[in-house]
């Protein structure tokens, strides 16, 4: 296909109904991608150059890379070298389209999509709406806590530690100092053990320089983990390893624990363990999100959507899932893939293919995972790396940590923000500016996000 060809076809009218998103009318079938992730633009970058008009819809406007948040938490990284605009990202795809809305409600009976926005119909619907923070119904821990799931839970988080390590120099109550410099992160993954270790780096190498007032024994660590090991999902030798890092920066792991609830002050657990805390960090679990529209029988644990061996939607003819949001049920998967960025580029790539050839009426295949094996980081120069049967933690799995992070996040100058910042803090020590640039209250957030979060609620009917 010729770019003039590309270009008259998209430039051809537009919105038919007045209710209706503006989009170019088009011979070509319209595929709308809902939720611009790992999974949506790996889909975009298939499907971009073709005869085919994509339609993305993000609720922001831009891409998040999710596995760098806790860099942004703990004033590592800055918000934008890890955040991309999609109209950067699709510049120069003259077939692809973004739209700025939030979808609400899929109607398959006439293959039409309610955004908060207008409607847009659609020859192919793509769900590849991720997952949200699950604090599985504890009311109290989801008012009081936060999750990081986002680039704005990071920021809150930063604010949150910022604020309070501010409040503790003011006041003369030492019980009061106490909740204020205690950290609860609550989930013993990949994003658990990686915010401890670099909250513990914090204390270990920013506290004595910001705070001289305060010995760096005052701010307290804890690592709440439900099973009796941490990195679950990786090999013995990286949970082993993890745990002998965390404990060499002062974190302290409890295993064994459920925490049941959170007043804002006192966490405590299942088994009557309390700890005195102003900060926690909720990374226990996550749950799909998606906008209604989809039979609950399709909707199985994790509120992820059930597709066939080919992604799509069981009962539905030409709606998919893609990432974390999809689960493809067989006896090698019971749990369905895990819910990572690989899986989520993997299918986006495979899916792109699969509908080229579905509306040229040639065969498709079922989706084959290639697992590429697992990394997580424990603060500086440590690491753990499970590559197949090739495992090994320390200095190297760091280093390949970094590369691979580095060179997986979207764009050339975020790139090179983050190997810029990661250079001088490998040699320093120091990270960037800890500002409180707005006034965190967690009360505020909790109302809007209990409101926002109405679609979610809503998702499985
Ligand atoms: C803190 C953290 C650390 C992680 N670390 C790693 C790691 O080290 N390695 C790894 O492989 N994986 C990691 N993951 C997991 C990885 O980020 C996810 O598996 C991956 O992002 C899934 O991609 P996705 O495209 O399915 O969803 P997402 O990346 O979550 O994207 C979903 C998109 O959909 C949009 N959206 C949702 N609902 C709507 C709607 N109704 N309307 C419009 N838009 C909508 C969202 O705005 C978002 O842009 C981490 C996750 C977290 C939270």
């Amino acid at each position: 296909m010729k770019d003039k060809d590309i270009h008259n076809n998209i430039l051809k009218s537009s919105c038919k109904i007045a209710n209706d998103i503006c989009l170019p009318d088009t011979e070509w079938p319209r595929v709308v991608i809902i939720g611009g992730g790992f999974a949506g633009l790996a889909l975009v970058e298939k499907l971009k150059h073709k005869a085919i008009q994509v339609v993305l819809f993000d609720k922001n406007n831009f891409h998040q890379f999710q596995p760098l948040l806790y860099q942004v938490a703990t004033s590592a990284l800055e918000p934008d070298s890890i955040v991309f605009p999609f109209r950067k990202q699709i510049s120069g795809y003259k077939n692809v389209l973004f739209r700025l809305a939030e979808v609400q409600e899929i109607q398959p009976s006439s293959n039409t999509i309610m955004t908060n926005k207008g409607s847009v119909s659609y020859d192919y619907l793509i769900l590849a709406t991720g997952t949200a923070t699950n604090f599985f119904g504890m009311d109290t821990v989801a008012e009081n806590g936060l999750g990081m799931k986002d680039i704005r839970d990071s920021l809150n988080i930063r604010h949150m530690m910022l604020q309070n390590l501010e409040q503790a120099a003011i006041t003369c109550d030492d019980e009061e100092r106490d909740a204020l410099t205690n950290f609860v992160i609550v989930g013993g993954g990949p994003a658990g053990v990686e915010m401890a270790g670099a909250l513990a780096e914090f204390c270990k190498y920013i506290l004595p320089k910001d705070y001289p007032e305060y010995p760096s024994s005052i701010m307290n660590i804890y690592l709440i983990e439900a099973n009796k090991e941490l990195l679950s999902t990786m090999s013995d030798k990286a949970s082993i390893n993890t745990l002998k890092y965390l404990k060499n920066l002062n974190v302290k792991v409890l295993f064994n624990e459920v925490v049941s609830d959170y007043d804002s002050t006192i966490v405590s657990t299942k088994s009557g363990k309390t700890i005195l805390a102003k900060n926690l960090i909720w990374t226990a679990g996550v749950k799909g999100q998606f906008p209604k529209g989809i039979d609950k029988k399709y909707v199985v644990k994790g509120n992820r959507i059930k597709t066939d061996p080919f992604l799509k939607v069981e009962g539905h003819k030409n709606i998919f899932a893609i990432g974390d949001i999809a689960a493809l049920i067989s006896e090698k998967t019971p749990k369905g893939h895990p819910q990572v960025a690989q899986t989520a580029i993997q299918q986006g790539k495979y899916l792109g293919n699969s509908i080229l050839n579905i509306i040229q009426d040639k065969p498709i295949k079922p989706f084959k995972y290639k697992d590429k094996g697992a990394l997580a980081t424990v603060g500086k120069r440590k690491a753990v790396a499970d590559l197949g049967k090739l495992e090994f933690v320390g200095y190297f799995a760091w280093l390949l940590w970094s590369i691979v992070h580095l060179m997986s996040i979207s764009g050339f100058r975020n790139r090179l923000m983050v190997g810029f910042n990661w250079a001088v803090s490998y040699f320093t020590y120091e990270k960037s500016n800890r500002l409180i640039i707005r006034n965190f209250n967690k009360k505020e957030i909790s109302k809007s996000t209990t409101n926002s979060q109405t679609t979610v609620k809503n998702s499985s009917h």
